[in-house]
């Protein structure tokens, strides 16, 4: 007997159909002698709805207070259609919204964090053999307004409700089978991952690989939940992936144990600025203070008192970075403000490169090899990304894929 916290994604509950499907799946749980938690997503498209609702009404301008009394709809709809469908194949089953169980978060509308969870009522259900649903992506503030928790947010409610229940398990239920080698409709030789460590999730995630949202992955880090990815539909979830910690591990790690790319990327190189302190400040702080988000970061050394910097921006935010840098151009003596939006970040994760060398002039000469030319790079303990043309994405990662033995035998 387990206490086990299942999350269903909006695919999972998109239909009358699929939301009787995972009814019948929890009743199975149920029937073992588990206790279950589960957290769903709004049906699939619901959100997105509603935010084109909130949009349209306020000429793209929501108040955010009213954004999330809005988008917290979504979920109530689902727990309380699952309570039902429960119900009627004879689980007992009970919902709560964000507020009425209550996740506590901050007051930042749209993007809020969790504080805690108070578990009362919860144990309580459990105890008396109820399934207690929970909807995702909301929670509640100190003054008892209604917060949501960003997009992807219901990933991150099910393992923070994991950590508070203590679970013994958090299973992610989406409509993937897993975590992937790589993204299997640009590289078709792609495996799924029986296993992966916490921290090259944590890598993966937040590289562009979509598979949970990246708060869910560091909370589970900290709190040590034991989480898995799994397919709701497919009867015995198509064994998923376990998300593990590294001194669990007993295998033999491969080098490289996943691919991802980023196409929400864009260069910006200031050429010729002045080679003073300061500087980076100066270009980089202007960035900042617009809230851009910045990525990669070079700066050359400097030859005859001037150098060059290069940094990536999102892309949504390239023209507003362009601008800004234009603006200051003169005043901080810039020859050359440019850039370029067609581009991608690629990236080769896995924790068995602090122990090899040699992983990244692997990269450099695959990609060498056919002809990409990589525009920046970057690298970490268990990670190597490079910057190059966007219409490689596919060759780039379909040749490193392979290169670093990831290809399906
Ligand atoms: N329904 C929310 C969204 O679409 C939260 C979630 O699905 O995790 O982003
Ligand atoms: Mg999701």
């Amino acid at each position: 007997m387990a206490l086990i916290v299942q999350k269903y994604g909006g695919t999972s509950v998109g239909s009358v159909e699929r939301i009787q499907n995972v009814a019948r799946r929890i009743a199975k749980f149920k029937a073992q002698g588990d206790d279950v938690v589960v957290v769903v997503s709004a049906m699939s498209g619901e959100t997105n709805r509603l935010v084109a609702l909130a949009d349209a009404v306020s000429g793209n301008n929501p108040n955010p207070r009213e954004m999330d009394v809005v988008l917290a709809t979504g979920e109530q709809v689902t727990i309380g259609l699952l309570a039902m469908a429960l119900n009627s194949i004879g689980v007992p089953a009970k919902s709560y919204t964000g507020w009425q169980v209550a996740v506590k978060t901050d007051s930042a509308h749209t993007k809020a964090r969790i504080d805690n969870i108070d578990d009362t009522a919860i144990h309580k259900d459990l105890k008396e053999g109820k399934v207690v649903i929970v909807a995702g992506f909301q929670g509640v503030d100190a003054d008892n307004n209604i917060t949501t928790l960003g997009r992807g947010g219901s990933d991150t409610s099910a393992v923070a409700l994991a950590a508070a229940l203590k679970a013994d398990e958090c299973q992610i239920y989406t409509d993937v089978d897993g975590v992937y080698t790589t993204d299997p409709r640009v590289v078709p030789e792609a495996r799924r991952l029986d296993k992966i460590t916490f921290e090259e999730m944590l890598e993966l995630a937040s590289l562009g690989s979509k598979v949970l949202q990246i708060r869910s992955v560091e909370f589970a880090g900290k709190y040590r939940v034991r989480l898995r990815v799994l397919s709701s539909l497919e009867e015995d979830g198509g064994g998923g992936t376990l998300i593990t910690f590294e001194e669990d591990e007993q295998m033999e790690r491969v080098v490289v144990s996943g691919i991802a790319f980023d196409k929400n990327q864009a260069r910006i190189n200031v050429r010729g600025v002045p080679d003073k302190p300061g500087i980076a400040y100066q270009i980089l702080g202007a960035i900042a203070d617009a809230n851009i988000e910045v990525d990669m970061i070079i700066q050359n050394v400097g030859a005859e008192g001037t150098t060059d910097f290069s940094f990536t921006v999102p892309r949504v935010d390239y023209k507003k970075a362009l601008e800004i840098l234009n603006q200051i151009k003169e005043h901080i003596g810039a020859n050359e403000v440019s850039g370029d939006d067609t581009v991608v970040k690629v990236s080769i994760v896995g924790l068995g490169m602090r122990s090899h060398v040699g992983v990244a002039s692997t990269m450099f000469r695959t990609l060498a090899e056919e002809g990409i030319n990589i525009q920046m790079i970057s690298t970490s303990e268990i990670k190597v990304s490079v910057l190059i043309a966007e219409k490689y994405t596919e060759l780039a990662t379909r040749v490193l894929h392979s290169v670093f033995g990831l290809d399906k035998a």
